[in-house]
């Protein structure tokens, strides 16, 4: 059994201290068996907890990690940064240094911004394109995550096209009614939504590559559908590239599937390990910011120096050639030992994966909409993320979470770390 003594002790304490005794939800085990362990350091693909059990990591702290942990250069850059002081409020020049490698390795952008957060480039990017468009409302997708803003925790109602429910405490309904949600991939309901809200609609918001609720993978010609209607109806495309950014390749899933979005939102990789976010667009939109324009946004800690050079470490190491294709290769040996595995013994589950994302899910349909998960198939997700973390293989602890691979996941790991889950998912098989 999982010694877990310390990351208990410190639960129990966390949990007077914090709801739930953590800083973000999903970290406390809800979905799944047992409590949190407690991470004390990270190196490469490699986790410890407080115990001193080690993982090979596959949650990579929600998708930031694209060279894994404690890559050396991105420690240098914040160590060399932090020795002249670690934020000014004021202009310097490494927010310069990320921006230009950020735009001159992105055809689809022409201006940025930078923010802390995922949550905070989405709610800036909402504000312009309803301060550019001058309407107000949004339309959203159900089964894509934009982060904690108001107006974007909502869930679909009743009905094909229908006004969002709050999905949280605390959101009015007069938020929630300003946004329109619809289900991923089905261009019927699109057209209809696009229809008959055109003259309300400021943007529409989609995660180019939905990986917050499962993987799900779009058609392109969904996308390419997307994109021709927001052009017909005056209405932006804002593409939350927050996980796909930098990760489906340097120019995100935009330069994936090759579609043109008005306002890209960026966060996670970014920052190297650090918080940081951004949202950008063509000179035009961007113009329209706060002090040029008159949509206000700001920032006290904004490009603060530390973050902006953990930022450009990392990234830069991205724009190194073959560094996209070999992390899909990867990651491509890695889903095939499984995917196998799976079809050899006729086991209801397979992995689905786009460049070095992964979702393992428990059934063999292809899924392309939130509706189509089956709740009852997370209880087998809780046996084997129980079963995975007494054998030394860290998944993030939500069914409904995607996984990553990093680039200092070597082949070997990556075999080992599927045999042993494949070793995990005949233990499930054998239970149901
Ligand atoms: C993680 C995520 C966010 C929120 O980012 P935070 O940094 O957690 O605020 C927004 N959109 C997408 C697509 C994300 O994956």
């Amino acid at each position: 059994m999982l010694n877990k003594t310390i990351s208990t002790q410190l639960y129990t304490e966390a949990k007077n201290y914090f709801p739930g005794g953590v800083s973000s939800p999903v970290r406390a085990f809800k979905s799944v068996k047992g409590s949190p362990l407690f991470i004390k350091k990270g190196n490469g693909a490699y986790i410890w907890d407080e115990d001193d059990n080690q993982f090979l990591d596959f949650c990579g702290s929600w998708g930031p990690l694209i060279l894994g942990h404690n890559n050396p250069q991105v420690r240098e850059a914040i160590c060399t940064a932090a020795e002249l002081g670690t934020s000014f409020g004021a202009p310097t020049r490494y927010e310069n240094k990320l921006a230009k490698l950020i735009l001159d390795n992105n055809r689809y952008i022409e201006m940025l911004r930078f923010v802390s957060s995922g949550t905070e480039a989405v709610m800036s990017a909402l504000r312009l394109a309803r301060g550019v468009t001058k309407k107000t409302k949004i339309l959203k997708f159900d089964g894509c995550y934009h982060g904690h803003t108001d107006c974007l925790l909502v869930k679909a109602g009743s009905g094909l096209v229908t006004f969002g429910e709050s999905s949280s405490a605390g959101v009015p309904d007069v938020f929630a009614r300003e946004t329109i949600v619809i289900p991923l991939n089905d261009p019927v309901a699109l057209d209809e939504a696009m229809r008959t809200h055109a003259d309300d609609l400021a943007c529409v918001i989609i995660e180019p590559i939905p990986a917050n609720n499962g993987l799900l993978l779009q058609p392109k010609s969904f996308l390419e559908c997307l994109r021709l209607k927001c052009y017909k109806y005056g209405v932006l495309l804002i593409f939350d590239e927050v996980i796909s950014g930098f990760r489906a390749g340097f120019e995100g899933a935009a330069g994936y599937y090759g579609v043109q979005p008005d306002i890209i939102t960026f966060g996670k990789i970014i920052g190297g390990g650090l918080p940081v976010g951004a949202y950008g667009a063509s000179r035009e939109i961007m113009k329209n910011v706060s002090p040029d324009g008159a949509v206000y946004q700001a920032g006290t800690l904004s490009g603060n120096p530390l973050s902006m050079s953990a930022g450009y470490a990392a990234l830069s190491q991205l724009t190194e050639v073959g560094f996209y294709e070999n992390q899909e290769r990867k990651t491509k040996l890695f889903c095939s030992i499984i995917q196998n595995h799976c079809r050899q013994k006729g086991y209801s589950a397979n992995v689905k994966q786009i460049a070095s994302i992964f979702w393992l899910y428990f059934d063999t349909i292809e899924i392309t909409r939130a509706d189509q998960i089956d709740p009852a198939s997370m209880e087998k997700f809780k046996l084997l993320h129980a079963y995975l973390l007494e054998h030394g293989v860290y998944f993030g602890p939500s069914g409904y979470e995607v996984g990553f691979i990093s680039a200092a996941h070597t082949e070997q790991m990556l075999i080992d770390g599927a045999h042993i889950i494949c070793d995990g998912l005949d233990m499930v098989f054998n239970q149901f």
